[in-house]
């Protein structure tokens, strides 16, 4: 399994997001304020639409020519002083860290953001292993001091208020209660000052990867990234094989990009660009880098008619308009990728039996479309998984009957007038205009929160073809 599978029903993690309606409206206040900055930022742009074209066009060309860029991009690695590692899947690439902690006889380990490593499930890895892991990106910081994990995939603790924030710090860091942002930033940045100075190791994540110049780009809103490339003996990142662009003037269309549409900023804060291990001279820097390119799943979604989601960027655009993202919040997903992209990724990497309600959790509403900054068509790739999660018997068998009773019928006009009719006779029988019974069985959850609409007594393309005449 390359994606930890939930441990209990979709149903039953709506009903646990459901009993906690501050955290959602926390969610649906946060997503709305990246909404609107992203819309400003991007509508600030010359020709926002001519660039999110040419990110596309520079997606689509990457992936479908992954194999010759991610070769250039190892041998860039190694001409910059770098090792490269390929990993099959997380366990590969767990095992791949540890080796490389072993061997540089690591004790502590910062750790930047990254959903990568969540993904492979490395902090538990390293933890069983006797390591210590700390986590410096404040909202990752936030979420292993509560025990909790990322509910965004850029802004981790979305769900948290300020207030649950203040607790988790006096009880866990035994500091005075505080929920003024400023102080709790304090505290925080006070406990990590000593873990960067003192950690053997660095393990970031990687946002894009530059195949002709060997560079990892990290972009980081709060400076942490740098401190964890920079000061540890070692620095590790783990990319998921498509992060790769080809060339560094690609590399610039996607930051324009990616910053805008996250949080709404014209550029991430920090943005990293690391060319291997400190030179001689240099006065900082690491002894050694080395990069772990993660497939886990991916080349098996690159030969199919998922591979579009390939071309991601991971900024998040998409959960922060997705109405059923600010309905039920991340952890409803019960997977490190949430929302729209989640609802696609997670199937693929985690397999359809895991993961068979996530593409139903979608209005199809085209939103998340409209947002994407490389116009992944998220819609369309949905509606494949769900024809998938049929084809793999995911779906209820009375939901699959009836939906060949159904094909039977609409197939033949008479069969389908005769069906309406009996329908309208049927509903008019239980109420005048609405149904306001509850229906039976699996049905009861269509009439649980509205009422049910009687059937018109005839066809539509019969009253349409009366009012012609008329
Ligand atoms: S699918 Fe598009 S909008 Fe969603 S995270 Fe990826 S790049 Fe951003």
């Amino acid at each position: 399994m390359n994606l930890e599978a939930p441990t209990s029903s979709f149903h039953h993690r709506v009903q646990d997001a459901f009993q906690n309606p501050g955290r959602l409206e926390a969610i649906r206040q946060a997503a709305a304020r990246f909404y609107e900055h992203r819309d400003a930022v991007l509508g600030a742009l010359q020709d926002a639409d001519a660039l999110r074209d040419l990110a596309r066009l520079i997606r689509a060309h990457t992936i479908a020519n992954l194999d010759t860029y991610l070769v250039q991009f190892e041998v860039s690695v190694q001409q910059a002083g770098g090792q490269v590692h390929w990993a099959r899947d997380a366990a590969e690439a767990r095992s791949i860290v540890l080796d490389i902690a072993c061997q540089a006889d690591a004790k502590r380990i910062a750790k930047s953001k990254s959903m990568v490593t969540e993904e492979i499930r490395l902090n538990k890895a390293l933890m069983d292993a006797g390591l210590e892991v700390i986590e410096t990106d404040l909202g990752e910081f936030i979420a292993q001091l509560g025990g909790d994990h990322p509910s965004h995939i850029i802004a981790p603790v979305l769900h948290l208020t300020r207030q649950e924030i203040g607790a988790i710090f006096q009880e866990k860091l035994g500091v005075d209660y505080t929920d003024d942002p400023l102080a709790l930033n304090q505290i925080a940045r006070e406990k990590l000052r000593e873990v960067y100075l003192s950690s053997d190791i660095g393990i970031t994540g990687c946002n894009f990867a530059v195949a002709e110049s060997g560079t990892i780009c990290l972009a980081t809103n709060e400076g942490n990234g740098r401190m964890v490339t920079t000061l540890p003996r070692v620095h590790i990142a783990i990319m998921g094989m498509e992060r790769i662009v080809p060339t560094l003037d690609d590399l610039a269309v996607m930051l324009q990009l990616l910053g805008r549409s996250a949080t709404g900023q014209k550029m991430t804060v920090y943005t990293s660009l690391i060319n291997g291990p400190r030179r001689q001279g240099d006065p900082h820097g690491p002894d050694a880098v080395h990069v772990i390119i993660l497939d886990n799943g991916r080349t098996k979604a690159l030969a199919g008619d998922l591979a579009e989601i390939l071309y991601c960027i991971r900024c998040g655009a998409c959960l922060n308009v997705c109405p059923v993202y600010k309905t039920i919040g991340g952890h409803a997903y019960g997977s490190v990728y949430p929302g729209p992209v989640g609802a696609i990724i997670s199937p693929i990497l985690g397999g359809i039996p895991a993961f068979a309600d996530l593409p139903h959790a979608s209005t199809l509403c085209g939103a998340c479309q409209e947002v994407c900054p490389v116009r992944i068509d998220l819609p369309a790739l949905l509606l494949r998984l769900r024809r998938d999660t049929v084809v793999e018997g995911q779906s209820p068998s009375w939901l699959r009957r009836g939906m060949q009773i159904y094909a039977k019928t609409a197939s033949k006009p008479s069969r389908f007038s005769l069906a309406t009719g009996v329908a309208a006779l049927g509903t008019r029988l239980l109420g005048r205009d609405w149904i306001r019974l509850p229906f039976p069985g699996p049905l009861a959850a269509w009439t649980r929160f509205r009422h049910f609409p009687v059937f018109a007594r005839r066809i539509f393309q019969h009253q349409l073809k009366d009012d012609q005449h008329e």
